[in-house]
């Protein structure tokens, strides 16, 4: 996968386009043990030149793989930025622009601090709790008979 979006200014349509694809998970370069990209950082953008300025406006994707911080299980999500948006200066010298590092900051900022696998997880200790609280099938047995 590629590992940089860059966009070829000077030969680009004059009416827009769009650009679609997927960066390398590296892009990111997270060194969070407990978070991994992977699939590729997605994106559909469309870009023009307004004057001597290049905006980008669309959609992006990442999936990550991450270790709940309440209760320690694996689970995957998805950071969707619907609607992103950037623009570049660009005169009439600009041949190149590199949109990576303003993707990147995107979906690092669309990232969890803490992420959980739902919403409701009840963390370890509840977990563990019920888990071996056997209260519970002393009711169940008391309940067996009738
Ligand atoms: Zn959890």
């Amino acid at each position: 996968m590629e590992t940089k979006l860059i966009v070829d200014v000077a030969r680009m349509d004059r009416e827009g386009e769009e650009l679609s694809g997927a960066l390398d998970d590296s892009v990111l370069e997270l060194d969070d043990p407990y978070v991994k990209p992977f699939a590729g950082l997605r994106y559909e953008l469309g870009v023009m030149l307004f004057g001597r300025e290049l905006l980008v406006r669309g959609r992006l994707e990442q999936d990550f793989t991450a270790v709940c911080s309440r209760c320690g299980q694996d689970f995957d999500f998805t950071v969707k930025v619907p609607d992103f948006a950037a623009s570049f200066e660009a005169d009439e010298k600009t041949q190149f622009l590199d949109l990576t590092e303003e993707l990147r900051q995107s979906i690092l900022l669309n990232l969890p601090t803490y992420p959980v696998c739902r919403v409701d997880c009840p963390g370890v200790e509840s977990a563990a709790e019920s888990a071996t609280d056997s209260r519970w099938d002393v009711l169940d047995n008391l309940t067996k008979g009738h």
